[in-house]
């Protein structure tokens, strides 16, 4: 708890992170964003030659599509939803009344068409879907986007508003898996080429309630999610810069994705946590990237 404060300060310190006064919420430094443009271009070099449809969605998704993700049922805790004033001149004086009192002026906000993004690939299964059947090579996808999570704290490496850099691919079982496999063998070569040690881990989602206790072990029992995990804030607690998530054919019966054979699509998705990976960089190599070993500047920057 001691190292993640310190690293929090020393991030305030150096200004690469900027405070907001809210756990999780955080500015950028020109030079914060500079590492993960430039881990991002390494991506690139990984990833360019499989052909992604690349796709950027703002942070905000379709409520509708929000709803029927079941998001609600497996996270509510993590959601975040847009609401706004929707009222007249009567109910702008109350607002402004109320706000003046100290009072609870949100209570009379109104619920928008928008949910905030709760991971990149959320808003392309309805996309996808939309267009038809996929065809049999497979649909392969290239994804960024900032997503919410409501999940205050002091930890750096856990904000509130933070970046995923995904692939997501839709086939069959067997293709589908091999994609997983093939990222994960990347991700570890990706990051010993910028010096950082890594392990890799099988996990669950944190699924809410008693229920969700149920869902997190059949997530592991049957090898669905693995993490790529790098020392950041602890050595003891090693943190999730990567995951690696097999969804077999759910989300194809859910958005009905079919293949052109008219079979269910399988589908998996990769993900880079990117305020993660900068930050397991400053944590491991220091805060000055002028200090950093020249092979990792060399693979960052050329
Ligand atoms: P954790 O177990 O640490 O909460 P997660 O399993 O919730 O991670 P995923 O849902 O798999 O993470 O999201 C993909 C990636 O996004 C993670 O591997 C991680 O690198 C990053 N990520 C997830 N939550 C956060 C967060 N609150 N702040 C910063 N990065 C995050
Ligand atoms: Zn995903
Ligand atoms: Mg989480």
């Amino acid at each position: 708890m001691d190292m993640q404060v310190s690293l929090l300060d020393r991030l305030f310190e150096s200004g690469l992170l900027i405070e907001t006064g809210v756990d999780g919420l955080y500015g950028r430094s020109g030079q914060f964003e500079d590492v993960i443009a430039a881990f991002e271009r390494l991506v690139d070099r990984f990833g360019s030659a499989d052909g992604a449809e690349a796709i950027r969605f703002p942070p905000g998704m379709n409520m509708a599509y929000f709803e029927k993700s079941g998001y609600m049922k497996s996270f509510p805790q993590l959601a975040g939803t847009v609401h706004s004033f929707c009222g007249h001149d009567h109910d702008h004086m109350s607002l402004l009344k109320c706000m003046e009192e100290g009072g609870d002026w949100t209570k009379e906000q109104k619920s928008t068409d928008i949910a905030l993004t709760p991971a990149a690939c959320y808003p392309l299964y309805p996309t996808i879907a939309k267009r038809g059947p996929i065809a049999m090579t497979g649909g392969l996808y290239d994804l960024q986007s900032y997503c919410f999570r409501h999940e205050p704290s002091k930890d750096p490496a856990r904000q509130q508003m933070f970046r995923m850099r995904e692939y997501v691919c839709m086939g069959t079982e067997h293709h589908v898996t091999e994609f997983r496999q093939t990222w994960m063998d990347r991700g570890v070569e990706m990051m010993k080429l910028v010096g950082l040690d890594v392990e890799i881990d099988i996990a669950n989602d944190p699924f809410f309630g008693r229920a969700g206790r149920l869902l997190a072990n059949n997530q592991r029992d049957q090898n669905l999610k693995f993490e790529l995990l790098i020392p950041v804030t602890s050595t003891a607690n090693k943190t999730a810069c990567m995951s690696f998530n097999y969804h077999q054919d759910a989300f194809g019966a859910k958005w009905d994705l079919n293949l052109e054979d008219g079979s269910v699509a399988h589908t998996a998705c990769v993900g880079f946590g990117l305020e993660r990976i900068a930050l397991a960089l400053f944590a491991h190599h220091g805060l000055d990237v002028a200090l950093w070993p020249d092979a990792v500047r060399k693979t960052l920057w050329g």
